[in-house]
């Protein structure tokens, strides 16, 4: 089935969607990846979007929406795709549907993982992703793995909009506009809420659940 993962930048959407790829052979759908591959290739609209993410500010509903249509038209990935990071208004959540609905297919479970400001900060403050394996480090609350981390320390790279500054401002755009997609979901009954301060393998527990694997 597929899965939405709900919840600010920092809840641990992306740790726990990179678990679920890897035991569950999911594909994770960030469009914030997505985004910084396109800032990567250095394209007009690569430069476009990387001014908007270091404002904390969304892109546009038409690139946001111009990123899903070859994961969700491919067979491999039929049914097996984890949304992170999408839909995050209204607009884009009308559109997924829609979309999925052309192609056969519907969100399996909305999960959302709940976490409050202050820990937002102190986990982006601190977050660190590998470049070449897009592990979700950090180095105020866990620095023991991101020492011994695998592919090597020059890989280690902090995201540019993960200053407190930004930090702030993409909790209140979460806030602001992706708060009525939430309230547009929680009276569904494939709608489920996790206390995102839990630890890591705890939430990874509870997904598996709602899961039922
Ligand atoms: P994320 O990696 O999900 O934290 O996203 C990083 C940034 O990419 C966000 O702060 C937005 O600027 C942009 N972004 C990611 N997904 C979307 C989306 N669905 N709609 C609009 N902007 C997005």
């Amino acid at each position: 089935m597929n899965i939405i993962l709900f919840g600010p930048p920092g809840a641990g959407k992306g740790t726990q969607a990179q678990y679920i790829v890897k035991k569950y052979d999911y594909f994770q759908l960030s469009t914030g990846d997505l985004l910084r591959d396109e800032i990567k290739n250095k394209s007009e609209l690569g430069k476009k979007i990387s001014k908007i993410i270091g404002k904390g500010k969304f892109v546009t509903d038409e690139i946001a929406n111009s990123l899903l249509i070859k994961i969700i038209t491919s067979p491999q990935y039929k049914k097996k795709i984890i949304f992170d990071g999408y839909p995050r208004n209204i607009n884009q959540a009308i559109n997924l549907e829609k979309l999925l609905k052309n192609n056969n297919q519907e969100i399996g479970s909305i999960i959302f993982l709940n976490v409050s400001r202050e820990i937002v900060e102190k986990r982006i403050s601190g977050r660190i992703i590998c470049e070449k394996c897009n592990t979700t480090l950090n180095e105020l609350t866990n620095k023991e793995d991101l020492e011994k981390h695998l592919c090597g320390q020059i890989y280690l790279k902090k995201r540019p909009d993960d200053n407190t500054q930004t930090i702030i401002k993409r909790y209140d755009a979460y806030i602001e506009q992706t708060k009525p997609v939430l309230d547009h979901y929680s009276s569904n009954s494939n709608f489920y809420e996790i206390d995102g301060s839990l630890k890591i393998d705890e939430i990874t527990r509870k997904i598996e659940d709602i899961l039922g694997v």
